[in-house]
């Protein structure tokens, strides 16, 4: 499939090569861990890369294979990774790139379970992590040192939703020949163009809106020509294998991508407005809406939004934000996002994050393909709760 066809000609036809030879419109799903070879003469060709073809079913399958050439085609890479889980996506990238004795620059509103697996690892690895601010651009150049190997940014970034300068932070590393790892899940593989940006490797959590039903996870890392030996030597060694079924699942969900993304970003706009308004919404974090920080570089950077975003509640105790959640019918209180239905997610950033200080609740709101007046409405219903029990404490 021509990449240069407008996205959603090419939404609709990726990865369909396999499944048109045999006569169907989806690729049918292959299952296998051994794969039979008619003779000797092939086994070892394929065996010593002489021919394309895999030998083992860890390896990867049809399914994969078609998922991750046509993600790769999308985010304008020449080699796409599949991994399990976003999260084992991240890890088998920096397992990939991270040596004993360096010293890496990771952005403070990383994923908060690639900071965890970085306390773990640089423990046993000898590694130095600094943190830095995801405000800041090409004043990164003095974080470096002689060992810093790499940058690993995201943005907008977990939680607090803050737009990083990728271009500045990119030249300056460049400038030091550092390569620049991004998670670039916000973006769904469509919104951001990572290696026009400057970035290296590029990270999705396809769980999120490329799947888009909640019912199963997967990641993807993305890359040039130069960076595909290191990837898939990490991806092998470490034994990451994929199964056809998610791979065939995140197919279909890239059917619907671009026309489910503009419908819930329309409405996470409506409703982003709406929850601006309430006078207990000391700040929106969602760099789409103008009202917000960050909107300016979203602008310049990016070619539309999602529907995941923040706000800084006023300070309050877990009871109080408890009656506006709890009350919700339609935004189901719970992890993840990218899914067809509104989600709600209380919380505390202060106790590890190293550049937020705010103490009041940060409350992430995925919004759905429910209607945006619904929705309204029953947030307008949990916040008239959670002033009454105000009112009467
Ligand atoms: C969810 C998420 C991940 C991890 O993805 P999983 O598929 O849940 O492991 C990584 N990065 C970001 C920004 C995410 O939101």
């Amino acid at each position: 499939m021509n990449k240069k066809a407008n996205v959603n000609t090419f939404l609709a036809h990726c990865g369909r090569k396999n499944a048109k030879e045999q006569g169907v419109v989806n690729p049918p799903i292959h299952r296998a861990s051994t794969i039979l070879f008619p003779c000797v003469k092939d086994f070892f060709k394929i065996q010593n890369g002489q021919c394309p073809g895999v030998i083992y079913g860890r390896q990867g399958s049809m399914n994969s294979h078609e998922f991750s050439t046509a993600i790769a085609a999308l985010e304008g890479g020449d080699h796409a990774f599949v991994a399990p889980t976003g999260l084992s996506a991240i890890t088998t990238t920096l397992f990939a790139f991270v040596k004993a004795g360096d010293h890496i620059l990771i952005v403070d509103n990383v994923y908060y379970y690639t900071r965890d697996f970085l306390n773990h690892i640089t423990k046993h690895l000898n590694v130095e992590v600094t943190y830095y601010d995801p405000l800041m651009g090409s004043d990164i150049e003095a974080l470096i040192r002689p060992n810093t190997s790499l940058i690993y940014t995201e943005s907008p970034g977990s939680a607090t939703f803050e737009v990083q300068d990728i271009p500045a932070i990119s030249k300056v590393a460049k400038s030091h020949n550092i390569p620049v790892i991004m998670d670039n899940t916000w973006s769904t593989g469509l919104l951001f163009e990572p290696f026009t940006h400057g970035v290296d490797i590029s990270i999705v959590s396809a769980t999120k809106y490329i799947l888009g039903h909640s019912d199963a996870l997967l990641g993807v890392i993305i890359c040039k020509d130069n960076y595909k030996e290191k990837i898939e030597t990490a991806i092998s060694s470490l034994g990451v294998y994929t199964s056809p079924d998610d791979c065939y699942n995140a197919l279909r969900g890239l059917r619907t991508l671009a026309v489910r993304l503009e419908r819930q970003a329309e409405s996470a706009l409506k409703v982003a407005d709406w929850l601006s308004e309430q006078k207990e919404v000391k700040r929106l974090m969602f760099p789409a809406h103008p009202k917000s920080q960050g909107h300016d570089l979203w602008k310049r950077d990016f070619k539309g939004a999602c529907s995941v975003f923040s706000i800084l509640l006023e300070e309050s105790d877990d009871d109080t934000v408890g009656e506006l959640i709890d009350n919700l019918q339609y935004f189901g209180l719970g992890l993840s996002w990218g899914g067809y239905e509104s989600l709600v997610l209380p919380m505390k950033l202060k106790s590890y994050r190293q550049f937020w200080s705010e103490t009041g609740h940060v409350i992430r709101f995925h919004v759905g393909l429910e209607d945006p007046n619904d929705l309204i409405d029953d947030l307008e219903q949990g916040f008239k709760k959670y002033r009454l029990y105000i009112n009467h404490k």
